[in-house]
């Protein structure tokens, strides 16, 4: 195989990130209202391929969150891993804010002439095992600079399940997935 072919793979499968890595890692924000010993199993469908992640709090303290991680895919367990976190040095619910201003890179025209992005709040009752939870949550449609739909999530949430995540919906013009709470246990 030439250099060149071998450069070309190598650049293929490292756009290919691994389905599990979709799921959103434990914040300290989300986790907060769970003790240790909560868990939450999340499952990301991706191209008809379903990959499990469960992610259990084993210590908690003011200052630390130590989680417990395991990749079920096609129901073959990866050995757990280990996640600790600390407490973030900021208040809570502050991040950092990406500012709109200056024209789009793409098309060059200024942002006001874009179609705004459209978000419509949605509340709903999901059921997880044998619990009926109440969820809030939002479906957001972004347009690209020819108006036309780029991107489309649907998020549910519930402060009844650890991590908060009970599903999300995504799809753009090259991916489609989902990623569902199977089961959770709230302490
Ligand atoms: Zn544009």
């Amino acid at each position: 195989m030439s250099v060149l072919a071998l450069l070309a793979l190598v650049a293929i499968s490292a756009q290919e990130k691994p389905p599990e890595s979709l799921i959103p890692v434990p914040s300290w924000d989300l986790w907060q209202n769970s003790a240790a010993g909560s868990s939450v199993t999340l499952e990301v469908e991706i191209a008809g391929k379903k990959t499990r992640k469960i992610v259990t709090l084993k210590e908690k303290t003011a200052s630390r969150m130590t989680f417990e991680e395991i990749v079920d895919v096609d129901g073959k367990r990866r050995p757990a891993t280990e996640r600790v976190l600390s407490k973030p040095a900021g208040s809570p619910g502050v991040y950092d804010t990406v500012g709109v201003s200056g024209d789009c890179k793409e098309c060059k025209k200024p942002w006001k002439d874009h179609k705004p992005m459209e978000r419509i709040p949605l509340k709903e009752k999901r059921t997880i095992g044998q619990a009926e939870v109440a969820c809030e949550g939002s479906e957001s449609i972004s347009f690209g600079c020819d108006g036309k739909e780029s991107v489309r999530t649907k998020f549910s949430y519930s402060d009844d399940v650890p991590g908060e995540l009970v599903r999300k919906e995504f799809r753009d013009k090259t991916t489609e997935y989902t990623i569902t709470c199977l089961a959770f246990v709230k302490k």
